[in-house]
């Protein structure tokens, strides 16, 4: 395969970490989760971590400035060479321009696919994830809950909530989606490069349907 750059684009609560993952199990590229790599960055005790920290708390996107240094940092590494998947970016058309412009400098192919879930299951989705913070197994306490609640089943570590899973900041990341993400949708969608894929399917048959995309012609 040439080298590629895969981007998944979808609403939070999409499913995108997870086909992100398989997609980098079969591929051998590193999947780079912008929103990752935030969550590291505001770890950090320092005034770009803090902003970052309440930036995300609010459910609010992280600046354009911001996430370019990110992007451009992350992938000139060198394990991204042969190719990279791209999981949360890009979120506005200003990241849509700059991965363009990125991967004529790198020589690489972009190809796009949407994941596509009703805005009911995406607040279920989000609302009801949990995580280990040991093994990072994703529980959801309405469609998989583990067998003990709040407890993982793999390793019996406590089971946690991300911060912006939290009612108010769900409603404001997919306010943030319809605003800011959709209209990237549109721009890609003209440009006949974006596939759709129902993501209300097991997540098996979106990753066969995620792989045809990828390696189809027409993208
Ligand atoms: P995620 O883990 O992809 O749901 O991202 C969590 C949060 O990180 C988002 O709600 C944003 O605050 C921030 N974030 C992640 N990716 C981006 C991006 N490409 N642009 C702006 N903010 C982002």
């Amino acid at each position: 395969m040439s080298s590629k750059i895969i981007v998944i684009i979808g609403a939070p609560g999409a499913g995108k970490g997870t086909q992100s993952r398989l997609l980098s199990e079969e591929y051998g590229y590193p999947q780079i989760s912008t929103g990752e790599i935030l969550r590291e960055m505001a770890r950090a005790d320092t005034a770009l971590g803090q902003t970052v920290k309440e930036t995300m708390a609010e459910g609010r996107l992280v600046s354009d400035e911001i996430l370019a240094e990110v992007i451009r940092a992350r992938t000139t590494q060198p394990d991204c060479k042969d190719g990279y998947i791209l999981d949360g970016y890009p979120r506005t058309l200003d990241q849509a321009r700059l991965l363009e412009e990125l991967a004529s400098q790198q020589g690489k192919q972009i190809r796009f696919a949407r994941i596509v879930v009703s805005e009911e299951a995406l607040s279920k989705r989000l609302m009801g994830r949990r995580a280990c913070p040991r093994c990072g197994e994703i529980y959801n306490i309405y469609f998989r809950p583990p067998k003990v609640d709040g407890v993982c089943d793999l390793d019996g570590a406590e089971l946690v909530q991300r911060s912006d899973d939290h009612p108010e900041p769900v409603i404001r990341r997919l306010e943030e989606y319809k605003r800011s993400t959709a209209p990237l949708i549109d721009y890609y969608s003209k440009s006949g490069r974006l596939i759709e894929i129902n993501g209300e399917q097991p997540v098996d048959d979106v990753f066969e349907k995620l792989l045809a995309a990828v390696d189809g012609p027409n993208n």
